[in-house]
């Protein structure tokens, strides 16, 4: 279902024309309200009257996540105290978290493409939702809700953790659309498994999982345990949450809802923009943001546009699958490696499970990969030689595929860590 046709199936060019409104509107709200953008734009010798359309974006300098720390808590905001209604905030790996205010009509655009996210993932108003993303300053479990409650379905705010009372509840409340990171519904159907619950007495039909990585491969591997639907949803906190991009019952990509995202993929290291249609680093320019605007942020994702018709009738442009983000990614003896990557190869190959942790050590000079996956259960009688011959036909795999040597280390199962949020997939032992 498409929740907002006038929006999502705008004809192009009426589409352009809200950009560029919008973002002429924004770039006014920034100058005059934000002193970071205001010298920024002083030193690039531009004010608001030199944007006459979206087609100037590339006029305006980026924005990064060192800004946002640089100005912690409220620097970079474009509304009075006043009228922010809400604090929403990224843990981040180190230091200060990154927040991000929201006005009444945040909120109420956040709800809005989250409704979206929502019926593009399946959800009707007749749906029971469970939302076991996070509640509180990280913004899955707050954004999955608005958008379920905006549609009009029945939401359950379950919150992430206690496994086994997940399981409980989706059954119980026969919820048909879950809401949670693509690891941990892996987790819920092993757990499941494990418990010996029957499959047939959950009523679940769609998944709409995002907030982490999760390849093709995997998709396929969730959508067979638990016999549903998956589609992927992409956000940031930094640009509102969940809600920024999402994917329809086609599984094409995932569509930027471009009227209050704008999307541009740049080279990173060039920092010049691409065509569509090649890779690089996601860049978005929040254009309806009252509470903390964003101009050019890079996610430091990588990912590629595309814009041919998707089946559904929507006309935004799609963004495919993230590969990862560029501080995931591992640069071993000058080959990069992507975890996801590694997944793919080690779902299609299909002889272990799907958990693994890229382990990257230094030594001496060089550096080192080694990549942990689990074994299955009834593995753990194999012989050892057959352990041997699967080491290395992933090895082998791994070599040919990503040109990249690593050693593989079967692991037992239920050995590598499981995460109720974003799994953590890299162990990076060089910076210790
Ligand atoms: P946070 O704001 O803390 O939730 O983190 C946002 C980051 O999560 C993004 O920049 C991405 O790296 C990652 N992310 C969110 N959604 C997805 C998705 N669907 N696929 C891959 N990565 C995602
Ligand atoms: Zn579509």
């Amino acid at each position: 279902m498409i929740y907002d046709p006038k929006h999502e199936c705008m004809p192009r060019e009426e589409l352009r024309k809200l950009q560029s409104e919008r973002l002429i509107q924004t770039v006014r709200r920034i100058y005059d309200h934000v002193p970071m953008y205001r010298e920024k734009m002083q030193e690039a010798g531009l004010t608001p009257e030199d944007i006459h359309s979206i087609d100037d974006l590339h006029k305006l300098p980026f924005t990064n996540k060192q800004d946002l720390r640089d100005h912690y808590p409220y620097g970079l905001f474009a509304a009075p105290m006043s009228d922010i209604v809400r604090l929403q905030a990224s843990s981040g790996t180190t230091g200060k978290l990154t927040v991000v205010g929201y006005t009444a009509k945040d909120i109420d655009t956040w709800s809005e493409v989250m409704a979206r996210t929502m019926a593009a993932g399946g959800a009707t108003r007749d749906s029971i939702v469970h939302v076991a993303y996070g509640y509180g300053l990280f913004t899955g479990g707050m954004g999955a809700h608005y958008g379920a409650e905006r549609l009009g379905a029945t939401v359950v705010p379950v919150s992430a953790g206690n496994t086994q009372r997940q399981l409980m509840l989706l059954q119980d409340f026969g919820a048909d659309v879950l809401a949670c990171t693509p690891s941990y519904a892996l987790h819920l159907a092993e757990s499941m498994e494990d418990a010996g619950m029957d499959r047939s007495k959950f009523k679940l039909k769609y998944g709409v999982f995002g907030a982490e990585p999760c390849s093709e491969a995997m998709r396929k591997e969730i959508e067979r345990r638990w016999q549903i639907r998956v589609t992927d949803i992409y956000g940031m906190c930094e640009l509102t949450g969940p809600g920024v991009a999402s994917e329809c019952e086609h599984q094409t990509g995932m569509h930027v809802f471009e009227d209050h995202f704008f999307p541009e993929i740049i080279d990173p290291e060039t920092l010049e923009p691409l065509p569509d249609g090649e890779q690089g680093e996601l860049v978005f320019t929040t254009l309806s943001k009252e509470g903390i605007p964003l101009i050019r942020y890079r996610t430091r994702d990588i990912t590629t546009i595309l814009d041919d018709p998707c089946p559904c009738g929507r006309t935004l442009r799609r963004i495919k699958k993230i590969l990862g983000r560029s501080d995931d990614m591992v640069i071993i003896r000058g080959v990069n490696v992507f975890p996801s990557q590694i997944e793919t190869l080690l779902l299609e190959m299909g002889d272990v499970e799907p958990h693994y942790l890229l382990v990257v050590n230094r030594e001496g000079a060089l550096d080192t990969l080694e990549v942990r996956v689990e074994i299955s259960e009834v593995m753990l009688t194999d012989e050892v030689r057959h352990l041997e011959e699967i080491e290395q036909k992933i090895k082998a795999q791994i070599a040919s595929r990503l040109g990249v040597s690593a050693k593989v280390k079967l692991v037992e199962p239920k050995t590598i860590p499981r995460s109720e949020g974003k799994a953590k997939r890299v162990q990076d032992n060089r910076t210790l």
